[in-house]
């Protein structure tokens, strides 16, 4: 019997199988930011230790970034003050720092794979849940908390529960206008927010074969809203590809040996699975939360869903998040009106995520009452896009560009709704609050359909846009 990607990983980087039933793990690359550092940091001053690997650990400043206004210091006292913790930090630690005046800053999820530092094989750790975004290369990589990040920069090691695997098999070709983002919100919607707790995820099937990295990307980012601490791509001739000539990538030989190694890690044909799943991606259909969750979502020409046609245990969620959204049940999602729309985050803001909805947009004007903004996971994602013209696209419409960070993503920054407004979102989280006002809410879709609901001013079907390349 093989073994799975998983299993495989998780043997070679096992120091040692611990009393509690955790497993002693190495990590082969910590990447950190300003949010989850600075305790953990402290507690290192305290104790008299040192980083163990700084070689092996990387920062970035993305959550509290101002993306309007990057000069120093910030306006706001407290994200002033994380920004310069890590400037410490990495500075009397010895670990590498991809600051606000650094080329590789962006998107700790979006620098990690663009730079070459995610590889096959590898385990990764990052004091954020969205961490899962690596295993799209093939690694097995985690969020972790604070005492965590303390553990893992004092240790280089883990104390972690093992996982079982849930082989998620997607089939068939996509529609016209239905993306990666759409195909992950059905995953989620299908298993359940919690379904997934206890299993990594591993996408298999002939669609996730033919993604693009960027694609594979934004599935394996939103494992965890589906309750899946790790998802993983097996690496292939994509994964190569894209890896080779990134600044941390190995070269010449170094990368052909890498690769041999990084083939044998992936899963045996015959490898057995814990459970398995099979989804039709032909009957996606453009894909929009409507509720408090990531599972809360329908097909953009469904309809809201009506508490009382539910099993009793699930009327009072469902109802409750109907009132807070302010939506009637049976109502289609189709038309309801927006105020704000979002491209950004670390599941869609990469090149390809700006192109699709720059080809939306292209030639039309975002909707008079519409606050739009485009929002670059990564510097080099912005000055790519810059260098085809897409923020000339977004800025003759109505967006605004953005430089490059978290945003509106989350309320950790400047960029925040203002009472209940409804943003058309493409990051992944719809909770109550997340995008900073309590009240705010969020629908969650592709950029293709953010761009789409930015023009329309009310949700739309992409489909009937029509691009404009
Ligand atoms: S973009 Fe959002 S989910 Fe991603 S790292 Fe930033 S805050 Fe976390």
């Amino acid at each position: 019997m093989g073994a799975t990607l998983l299993r495989k990983v998780w043997d070679a980087h096992t120091v040692r199988r611990l009393p509690t039933g955790q497993t002693q793990l190495f990590v082969g690359l910590h990447l950190i930011h300003e949010v989850t550092t600075p305790q953990a940091f402290d507690e290192l001053r305290r104790q008299g230790w040192a980083v163990r690997f700084p070689n092996r650990t990387f920062g970035t400043a993305d959550h509290i970034v101002p993306t309007r206004e990057l000069g120093r210091p910030f306006r706001d006292v407290m994200a002033e003050q994380m920004m310069a913790a890590l400037e410490r930090n990495c500075r009397d630690f010895g670990v590498p720092l991809f600051g606000l005046d650094d080329e590789r800053q962006g998107i700790v999820h979006v620098i990690g794979p663009e730079l070459g530092l995610t590889q096959p094989g590898m385990t990764i750790a990052c004091g954020d849940s969205h961490t899962s975004t690596h295993g799209a290369f093939g690694a097995v990589a985690f969020g972790i908390g604070t005492s965590q990040v303390r553990d893992v920069l004092a240790s280089q090691c883990l104390a972690i529960e093992p996982l079982e695997v849930r082989r998620i098999r997607v089939s068939g070709t996509l529609q016209s206008g239905v993306f990666a983002k759409d195909v992950i919100l059905e995953i989620i919607r299908r298993l359940g927010v919690q379904g997934g707790v206890g299993f990594a995820y591993e996408y298999a099937g002939d669609t996730i074969d033919r993604m693009s990295m960027d694609e594979r990307m934004t599935i394996c980012n939103m494992s965890i809203e589906g309750g899946a601490r790790v998802g993983y791509v097996n690496p292939d001739e994509t994964t190569f590809a894209y890896l080779e000539g990134r600044p941390f990538a190995p070269t010449a030989e170094a990368f052909e040996r890498a690769k041999t190694w990084w083939r044998a890690m992936a899963s045996d044909p015959d490898a057995a699975y814990d459970d398995e799943v099979a989804i039709d991606a032909g009957a996606i259909e453009p894909t929009v939360t409507w509720g408090l969750n990531p599972g809360q979502s329908l097909g953009v020409t469904g309809r809201l869903p009506e508490a009382h046609t539910f099993p009793a245990d699930q009327r009072p969620g469902i109802a409750e998040a109907l009132e807070f959204m302010g939506f009637a049940g049976g109502a289609p999602i189709a038309g309801t009106p927006i105020d704000v729309a979002f491209v950004g985050s670390c599941t869609n803001s990469r090149l390809s995520d700006l192109r699709e909805a720059a080809r939306i947009v292209r030639g039309r004007k975002v909707a008079p009452r519409v606050t739009a903004l485009v929002v670059p996971g990564s510097h080099a994602v912005s000055r790519a896009a810059e260098r085809e013209g897409l923020d000339t696209i977004f800025r003759d419409a109505g967006f605004e560009w953005r430089a490059a960070g978290c945003s509106m993503c989350l309320g950790m920054n400047p960029d925040k709704l203002q009472g209940r407004q409804l943003c058309a979102s493409s990051s992944n989280r719809n909770f109550k609050g997340r995008q900073g006002s309590p009240t705010g809410r969020t629908l969650l879709m592709s950029p293709a359909m953010v761009a789409a609901a930015a023009i329309a001013g009310e949700v739309v079907d992409v489909r009937t846009l029509g691009d404009r390349s």
